[in-house]
């Protein structure tokens, strides 16, 4: 989930900051790749029906071994392979990424050229959706779904009218959209029920301190808000100040003059203010920020108060006018939190409805939205010889450049080989980083741009559990846990959307739901897009052993006392880890106000003859709709 309301929509910013800085040393040599088949890449012709079906494998998920070995190389060593394999494949359009932008990139493309136009999809991963990630589990007979990253259909009735009628296509018009409310249990926190009771744990003496209720509610001063704060296992001084904070009872910039305050919370990060005007200690900034790194991906380190408060962080009734003021942004940010809706493996199931309108023949008897949760999905009829759209799985694109203004060559490695195939156009719904290693002759400036922005790093992990008898007794579907490696823990979504039977009580297994932020240290010197680098490197070298040790004790601390047992309770773990994450939205503390055309993703997302550029990145927004935005404008610009 990420708010809608971001950098663009406050005022003021200081200079930016430092260069990136250097990440050593874990890819595969690009050689070595192109000599010897991968083992985890299945070439994309052995997609067989009965075994290629990664929503349902566990271990390391998300940025898995083999996705991106080959990227690595090329964007930190240069390295490719020298010769490529012509296929002798010649499309009307490639499409780099076959996460939401690339999908609604194909269907755009489609609808405006017609059913024969020739397409090819490029991922190289072993799925598509990119961030939307499948996780099935299936035990005791039954099948139960989360998510592997992106939730939840955010604000939908705002969508620009491109993407509400891309949605409309694939069958999610306004009567689906209220018919999704409506199969969405009351308690289901996750999917924008926030009346729901939702909990927060904190480490105590044995296990969890969990308490219950709507902590939620609490930190914006709502019913029982300081009894609830009194039960939080920390100094009696703290929770003064906690309760004097979330109640509004006082207004802690009230020495400054109006000018002034709207100067501070424009300027200074909200941690900051919570140590110097709220007076918190340092350690208790954790239970303020878990919100802030889930919603938008940093701490309150790198927010200034203003833009933490559009991350949905408390506060908004303790500043006195300029809360006042800030409220009826808080307004429109709680109506666009209050519209989600969100099918049981989250937006998975968009791109699951996406890639069936383009390959009909992956699930012939889907009929759409209403049965999308339990289709079957036959991946080996994704990429068929004949078929005018395919799609080519484990595939990392190296290079791609314009040949006598005719047409396009892209370069990938698949399997170990080498290929090469021609387009007459070809969008980049990839990352805007990689776009200057697979096009070098862009102009410096354009590079510039696409470079500038760094992706918020996650983990998202899913886990079976035997039973739910343990979880149940916790008293909600969710819980903030500010202090763990997982901030969020989380019952996966029990909504009927889609045609799902979720579990029914406790007696059935069932399946958490767990983030993680690394962004959650000090800032120490570091700009918000170093500190992303340092977020991305700590995932990208933390071994799936270590999140499942984590997992382990955290879930085993937080529901012990409840008669959990992990060595017994746990049956499988998917960690989805996600190095290439939310879009930079900018941050004010960094960067400068750029004119309007000026910023770094609007010089960086030019059309390059017949190469354009789509993907979430391309309009600074961490949102599905802007990845379908983007993939409008990349196929108005090669139509
Ligand atoms: C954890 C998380 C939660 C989110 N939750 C929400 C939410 O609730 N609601 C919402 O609206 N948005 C959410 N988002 C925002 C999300 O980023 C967008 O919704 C959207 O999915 C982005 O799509 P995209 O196609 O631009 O990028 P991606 O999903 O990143 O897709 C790009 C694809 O290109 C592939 N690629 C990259 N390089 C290459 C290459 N060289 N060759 C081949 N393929 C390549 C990538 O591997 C990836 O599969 C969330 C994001 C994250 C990370």
């Amino acid at each position: 989930m990420a708010t809608k309301i971001g950098r663009r929509d406050f005022f003021n910013g200081v200079a930016i900051g430092g260069s990136g800085l250097l990440l050593q040393g874990f890819g595969t040599d690009v050689k070595a790749l192109a000599a010897a088949p991968n083992g985890s890449s299945p070439a994309p012709n052995s997609l067989s029906p009965s075994t290629y079906y990664p929503p349902t494998l566990t271990g390391m998920r998300g940025s898995h071994k083999g996705s991106f070995e080959v990227a690595h190389a090329l964007a930190w060593r240069g390295e490719k392979p020298a010769r490529y394999q012509s296929l002798g494949e010649h499309y009307d359009l490639v499409v780099v990424g076959a996460g939401m932008s690339g999908l609604a990139t194909a269907w755009y493309y489609r609808k405006k050229m017609g059913p024969d136009v020739r397409i090819l999809l490029l991922d190289n991963h072993d799925d598509f959706g990119g961030h939307a990630k499948r996780n099935e589990f299936h035990h005791n007979g039954r099948m139960m779904l989360c998510l592997g990253g992106a939730q939840n259909l955010e604000a939908p009735n705002d969508y620009s009218k491109t993407a509400a009628q891309l949605m409309n296509d694939i069958g999610i018009d306004e009567d689906f959209i209220a018919a999704m409310d409506q199969q969405t249990p009351a308690d289901m926190v996750l999917a924008g029920k926030f009346d729901a009771d939702n909990g927060i744990a904190l480490p105590g003496a044995n296990g969890h301190v969990v308490i219950g209720g709507n902590w939620f509610a609490a930190m914006f001063g709502g019913e029982g808000y300081a009894s609830t704060v009194r039960k939080l296992p920390i100094a009696r001084s703290e929770q003064d100040k906690l309760i004097a904070f979330f109640g509004g009872t006082q207004d802690f910039l009230a020495g400054l003059s109006l000018s002034e305050k709207w100067r501070y919370i424009n300027t200074v990060s909200y941690n900051q203010f919570l140590l110097e005007k709220v007076g918190l200690e340092e350690s208790t900034l954790p239970i303020l920020n878990a919100v802030i790194v889930h919603m938008g991906g940093v701490s309150g380190w790198h927010l200034t108060v203003a833009e933490a408060i559009s991350n949905v962080a408390s506060g908004i009734n303790s500043m006195g006018w300029v809360g006042k003021t800030l409220a009826s942004l808080g307004g429109s940010i709680l109506d666009s939190v209050i519209q989600v809706r969100m099918f049981p493996d989250g937006n998975a199931s968009i791109a699951r409805l996406l890639t069936q309108k383009l390959i009909p023949d992956v699930a012939p008897t889907m009929q759409g939205p209403e049965d999308v949760a339990i289709a079957h999905f036959d991946y080996s009829e994704l990429d068929i010889n004949g078929r005018s759209t395919r799609m080519r799985l484990n595939s990392t694109v190296v290079g791609v450049r314009e040949v006598e203004k005719k047409r396009v060559e892209v370069d990938y490695v698949s399997g170990g080989k080498a290929l090469r195939v021609t387009a007459n156009s070809c969008v980049l719904a990839c990352y805007n980083n990689l776009i200057p290693h697979l096009c070098p002759e862009m102009p410096e400036r354009q590079k510039e741009g696409l470079n500038y922005g760094v992706k918020t790093p996650f983990v998202y992990a899913s886990v079976l559990l035997e039973n739910g008898h343990a979880f149940a007794k916790l008293g909600a579907t969710f819980f903030q846990c500010p202090y763990d490696t997982f901030q969020w823990v989380s019952c996966a979504p029990t909504m009927t959307v889609g045609g799902y039977e979720p579990p029914r009580g406790p007696d059935d297994p069932m399946v958490l739901c767990l983030m993680h932020s690394p962004m959650t240290g000090p800032k120490g010197n570091l700009t918000g897009r170093e500190q992303l680098r340092l977020g991305r490197h700590k995932i990208y070298t933390t071994p799936f052993a270590s999140y499942e040790a984590q997992i382990r004790s955290q879930l085993q601390a937080l529901m012990g006392a409840q008669g959990f047992d992990h060595e017994k309770d746990i049956l499988a773990v998917m960690v989805n880890r996600i190095p290439h994450g939310y879009a930079y939205p900018y941050l004010a503390l960094d960067d400068p106000e750029w004119k309007k055309g000026q910023a770094p993703h609007e010089i960086g997302r030019a059309q390059f003859g017949r190469i354009s550029i789509a993907n979430s990145d391309s309009e600074a927004l961490a949102l599905m709709d802007a990845a379908f935005d983007a993939a409008w404008r990349a196929v108005e610009e090669q139509t």
